[in-house]
Order: structure tokens, then C-alpha cells, then sequence
């Protein structure tokens, strides 16, 4: 009775730090009723490829806009989603406009592939890969297409469901993808247990890391290590020529983050596309 009486009162008044000022109050239940709505966007940051320039994917980022207080950051209500047990709701409404989405894209001839986020709550589902597998099937989206994302963190100790789980998506021809590579725990041992195809460097690895011995140390070693794996390596938080450079000359396949673009609406993803191809990034340029 404790539990739950917490639970409710946790429930309405679930405080979060805002950017906007000290404290913004997230109500859980706004959110459910948000995502019970459909009101949540998803957005796309553009991937490019880095001997190239050339763009060839998008990894999909769910964006909550609240009537008074403005965009609320996922950092913020995906945390929340996952604690009041919505999450699985909010991943399967952004996989499916986010999915939508490219397959309208790749008819218009953009070959491109699609990341999307995954909690662990949705790594508990045994019937998970059955499910992704009808959400794609009226699509123009191919599995090797779409690449599951899941953080360290969201991965269960030693959970034989979610290995389970995994080598089944994966057996499905989806694409798995370790994010946030170098912040968690066991990563390595993750990367030895589970088959993943690509390693997502973190952004705190990248970004200055042509000034910090050590952050270079760990790109470079994570990039060699994607290598002897033969799976592809994405660095995030590309923000200037500099990271560009670096990641290039250490031979990272995939580029992510703010020098290509900030993440958008759909709408401004096809403009976008043509001014980038105008000045279509090399690392010479
Ligand atoms: P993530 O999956 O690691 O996504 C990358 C985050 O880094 C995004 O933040 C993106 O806007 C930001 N970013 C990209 N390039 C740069 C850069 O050059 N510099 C900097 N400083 N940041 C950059 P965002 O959209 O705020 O999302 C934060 C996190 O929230 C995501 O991190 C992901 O873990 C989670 N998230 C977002 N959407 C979803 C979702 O639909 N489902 C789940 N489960 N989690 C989500
Ligand atoms: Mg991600
Ligand atoms: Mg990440
Ligand atoms: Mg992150």
C-alpha cells in the first residue's frame, strides 16, 4: 500500500532539471497522455559517410513539444516513459512514423538506412523481433536497413531473454547497434556476447578530442577495435573540422552529429539533403 501510495505521488509530480530554469516539473502523467495521443514527433539527424561525404542514414530522435513549457528534452521524458512503464508504448508510435518516414524517402530514391533507439523494457519481449518484423513488412524498408540502437546501459546483466531476443533480430537481417560505446560498464563483454554490427562511439570520445590524449586514445582504440570486429563505426558529436579530421584519418566508416546537421523535422530533411549536396562533405574540404 506504501509502495503504490509513493508510486502515485511519484507519479504526478515527477521534478526534472530543465535547461529553461531550475526545475521544470514533468508531469508522467502529461507524458502518457501525450504519447496515448500520438503528440510525439520523431526527428532525423542525418549520417554521412566519411571518405565520401555522402549521406547514408538517419538515426530517428523523439522530440516532446508541451503546450506551455516548450520542447521537453528526451534526456528528461524518456527517462520518465521507462520508470512508469510507457516506454514500450512511445518506442513502438517513433518506430513507426520513423519507419513510414524512410520507406517514403527510400521510394524517392534516397537510399538510406534508419537507426532508431531502443530501451531495455523493449528487450524484454520475446516476441520483439516478430513484432519489428510486420512493422517493416508493408514497408519499402529492407531489415538490413533499420538498425536497432541500444545503449549499454539499457542491456540487462546477464539476461538470456534479451541475447535471446538479439541474436534473433539479428538473425532477421536487422542491423544491432551498441550506443554510446565506451560509457557503460561492460561493453566489452556485450560486444563479445551479443552480434552486433556496429559500435556508435560516444560523443565525449569525439568531440575536442584532437586536445585530450585521452579521449584520442579511446577513439582510436574503439575504431581499431570496430575493425578486427569488421563492424561498422559511427563517432558521434562531429561539431567541427577538427573532430571531422580526426575521425577521418583514424579511419572511422560513419559520421554523426552537428557539423553535418542537428537533428530535424521531417519536413526540412529533404532541403536539407539538396543544399548538402551542394557542398557534400570530403575530409579534403
Ligand atoms: P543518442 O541515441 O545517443 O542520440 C544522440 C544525441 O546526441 C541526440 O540527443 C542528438 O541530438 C545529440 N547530438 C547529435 N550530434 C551532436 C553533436 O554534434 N553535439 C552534441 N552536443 N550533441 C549531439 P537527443 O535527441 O537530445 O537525445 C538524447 C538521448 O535520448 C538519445 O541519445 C537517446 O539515448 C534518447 N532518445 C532519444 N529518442 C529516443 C527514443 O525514441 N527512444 C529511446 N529509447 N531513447 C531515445
Ligand atoms: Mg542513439
Ligand atoms: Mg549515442
Ligand atoms: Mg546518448
Amino acid at each position: 500500500k506504501d509502495l503504490l501510495a509513493k508510486f502515485l505521488s511519484d507519479y504526478k509530480r515527477d521534478i526534472a532539471p530543465s535547461p529553461q530554469g531550475p526545475a521544470t516539473m514533468v508531469f508522467a502523467d502529461e507524458l502518457q497522455a501525450a504519447i496515448m495521443a500520438d503528440q510525439l514527433d520523431v526527428w532525423f539527424q542525418p549520417q554521412v559517410d566519411v571518405s565520401t561525404g555522402q549521406l547514408v542514414g538517419v538515426e530517428a530522435l523523439a522530440r516532446w513539444h508541451h503546450e506551455e513549457k516548450g520542447f521537453i528534452p528526451p534526456g528528461i521524458f524518456i527517462g520518465i516513459a521507462e520508470k512508469y512503464g510507457m516506454i514500450q508504448k512511445l518506442t513502438d508510435s517513433i518506430l513507426k512514423k520513423a519507419v513510414k518516414q524512410i520507406s517514403d524517402w527510400n521510394k524517392m530514391g534516397f537510399d538510406i538506412t534508419l537507426s532508431v533507439n531502443f530501451s531495455s523494457a523493449g528487450l524484454c519481449h520475446l516476441e520483439m523481433p516478430e513484432v519489428l518484423d510486420s512493422t517493416i513488412r508493408n514497408s519499402a524498408l529492407r531489415p538490413d536497413h533499420l538498425n536497432i540502437e541500444v545503449t549499454e546501459s539499457a542491456l540487462p546483466k546477464d539476461s538470456s531473454a534479451t541475447l535471446d531476443i538479439l541474436t534473433r533480430l539479428r538473425l532477421k537481417g536487422f542491423g544491432l547497434s551498441i550506443d554510446d560505446f565506451g560509457t557503460g560498464f561492460s561493453s566489452l563483454e556485450q560486444l563479445k556476447l551479443i552480434p552486433f554490427t556496429e559500435l556508435k562511439i560516444d560523443r565525449s570520445f569525439v568531440h575536442n578530442a584532437a586536445d585530450n590524449k585521452a579521449s584520442q586514445a579511446i577513439l582510436e582504440s574503439s575504431i581499431s577495435l570496430a575493425k578486427r570486429l569488421n563492424i561498422h563505426c559511427v563517432a558521434e558529436g562531429v561539431e567541427d573540422q577538427a573532430d571531422w579530421d580526426l575521425v577521418a584519418k583514424l579511419g572511422c566508416d560513419i559520421v554523426q552529429g552537428y557539423f553535418i546537421a542537428k537533428p530535424m523535422p521531417a519536413a526540412d530533411f529533404i532541403p536539407w539533403v539538396r543544399e548538402y549536396s551542394k557542398k557534400h562533405r570530403t575530409p579534403a574540404t
